[in-house]
């Protein structure tokens, strides 16, 4: 296995599946398969999920919500999403611990790194949930975050699109992918990976980024055992 512990980011909007807003229960439930493919052979697994499908901290701003109000709100948004994935997981036979960015004592347990890292070590997987429980961040810099914190190998970036391109593969059709890249690079080229707190965050502390896509079934697993699928972003 290339990577023991994984920190696998899920957009919120990727949850919506074909539907239009919400949670699609089929795409819930791929998830749910991704994963446990993943956990039977032995990774442990983090995971922090967005809050797009549902509510967006900058988009409450232009209907008139102050920003911080719209960012909490944002969060919770990722709470519920997390409490969905928590159960799909559940019910498939993974054993699960969602832990908040901020305290929600009768939902799950508030963030504490070791008890994170002690669940992780004893098989559960943990689902960070809430971001980092403050305004003016995004679920990209809970994901940096928190790999940083539990140790995580590597942070998975689980989207609709197969790597990091040198434009927007959906506008440009001339754009071609890039398998490697370094994170000079990424930065040099402006190219959109995660947001720049985040991408920060990963370069500083060396920790590899993949992005890939996780719509295609086996996907993840062949990432975990070295595969060479999506763009891994190193130093
Ligand atoms: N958010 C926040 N602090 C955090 C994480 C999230 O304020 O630490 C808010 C922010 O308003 C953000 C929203 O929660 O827009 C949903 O998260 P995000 O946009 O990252 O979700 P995704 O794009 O991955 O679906």
């Amino acid at each position: 296995m290339k990577y023991k512990r994984i920190l696998l980011k899920l957009s919120g909007e990727a949850l919506m599946g074909e539907k239009k807003y919400g949670i699609d229960p089929v795409r819930l439930q791929q998830y749910a398969d991704e994963i446990k493919k993943v956990k039977d052979m032995g990774v442990e697994i983090a995971i922090v999920i967005g809050g797009g499908n549902i509510f967006r901290g900058v988009q409450a701003e232009k209907s008139g919500i102050d920003r911080v109000q719209g960012d909490y709100m944002g969060m919770l948004a990722t709470l519920i999403n997390a409490m969905a994935l928590q159960s799909a997981l559940e019910q498939n036979g993974m054993f699960t611990r969602l832990m908040s960015g901020i305290k929600i004592e009768s939902v799950c347990e508030p963030f504490i790194r070791r008890r994170a890292i002690r669940h992780l070590e004893k098989g559960r997987i943990v689902i960070f949930g809430a971001g980092i429980g403050n305004p003016y961040f995004t679920t990209d810099s809970t994901a940096a975050l928190r790999a940083i914190e539990i140790e995580s190998d590597v942070v998975l970036k689980g989207t609709r699109v197969d790597g990091v391109y040198t434009a927007d593969p959906e506008k440009d059709a001339s754009a071609t992918k890039y398998q490697n890249i370094s994170f000079d690079e990424v930065y040099k080229k402006n190219l959109n990976v995660m947001d720049m707190t985040a991408f920060t965050l990963c370069q500083e502390n060396n920790l590899p980024i993949i992005v890939f896509d996780m719509n295609k079934d086996g996907n993840l697993s062949k990432l975990v055992q070295g595969e060479e699928i999506g763009t891994l972003i190193t130093a």
